[in-house]
């Protein structure tokens, strides 16, 4: 019988092993086959305080790790194949074999930007692909920076990016965009942003860094290079909540639905980082987050006796 079972291994999840740890509650990670979450997809990271000359998301990740561990958090690296939260204590089967019992749980399985599914994206992932802008905006200062999607996020993207690039290019692939009028008219009137209508990726160019796309206009299907350094692929998020389904309240787009901190509608099962923010999105929200759900399980544990 475990106090806290944590499954997801990325800023909030090891934030929240840190506090429970050093709470004696004894904590156990599920860590997932590819731990760490976002943050190992990335290069450098500049905006993570207390790394005044940036470190890489990896490095960070195992930073948190190794203070996890050093508290007494148990890592599992395996899957999370199924739960059982309608009675306490809980139950959570792992790789399909292994079933263990906790009294309390925290959630950070994190979300997964959406990508366009092209060998050469994923090959440039970190090299000038990008899926946040907040992140990586600063790294392409004075250079031409194209964003895919048509939603509110390509339009806060693109307006946001225009601070450094030297202009942005915004990729749609219909002539019609998704986003709220407000935001949309921000965007066009932005004098550093021109969009490219009817357009689908058909290649990321570039060996080593980003140099440019190939795109396809769904129309005439002429075919088409257009020169960046830059490529921003904001298609949208997909909340890690497969395993929740129909256990868990979320909103209508999958997100978990916290109230009162990180609580969710089931006592004894809490939710941090991006699996419960479809706004912010940070490594340092969804550290904060961590340490807020470790706070509001002892809490609970405690009350419980
Ligand atoms: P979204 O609204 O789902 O928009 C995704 C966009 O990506 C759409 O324009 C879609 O094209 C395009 N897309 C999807 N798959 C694609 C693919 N494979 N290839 C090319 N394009 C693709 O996602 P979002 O913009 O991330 O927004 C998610 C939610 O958060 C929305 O409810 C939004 O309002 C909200 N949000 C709000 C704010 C704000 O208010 N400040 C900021 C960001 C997000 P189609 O249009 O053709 O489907």
């Amino acid at each position: 019988m475990h106090n806290v079972v944590i499954i997801g291994s990325g800023p909030a999840g090891l934030t929240a092993a840190v506090y429970t740890a050093r709470a004696n509650l004894a904590p156990l990670m599920i860590e997932g086959s590819q731990a760490g979450g976002q943050l190992t997809l990335t290069t450098d990271v500049e905006n993570f305080p207390g790394f005044p000359q940036g470190i890489m998301g990896p490095q960070l990740i195992q930073d948190m790790r190794a203070q996890a561990e050093r508290f007494g958090t148990a890592f599992q690296t395996a899957d999370v194949t199924k739960v059982d939260l309608s009675r306490r204590p809980f139950t959570v089967t792992i790789n399909d074999e292994e079933t263990i019992q906790t009294r309390s749980l925290i959630i950070s399985t994190g979300a997964s930007a959406n990508l366009l599914g092209l060998d050469s994206e994923s090959r440039l992932l970190g090299h000038g692909v990008s899926t946040c802008a907040t992140c990586d905006g600063f790294f392409f200062r004075g250079q031409p920076i194209v964003v895919i999607g048509g939603g509110d996020s390509a339009m806060e993207e693109a307006t946001f990016l225009t601070k450094f690039a030297s202009h942005v290019t915004i990729v749609h692939r219909r002539d019609k965009l998704r986003a709220s009028k407000i935001m949309q008219d921000k965007a066009i009137k932005n004098d550093k942003i021109s969009f490219r209508w009817n357009s689908m990726v058909e290649e990321v160019l570039g060996d080593d860094v980003v140099t440019g796309l190939r795109l396809r206009d769904v129309v005439t299907n002429d075919m088409a290079t257009l020169d960046c350094k830059g490529v921003f692929v904001a298609i949208g998020h997909t909340p890690n909540t497969q395993l929740f389904r129909g256990q868990i309240e979320t909103d209508a787009n999958g997100y978990i639905q916290t109230s009162h901190g990180t609580a969710t509608n089931v006592p004894g099962v809490f939710a941090a980082g991006d699996v419960q923010d479809p706004h912010y999105r940070q490594a340092i929200t969804a550290a904060g987050t961590g340490c807020m759900a470790a706070m509001d399980a002892e809490r609970f544990l405690e009350a419980e006796g």
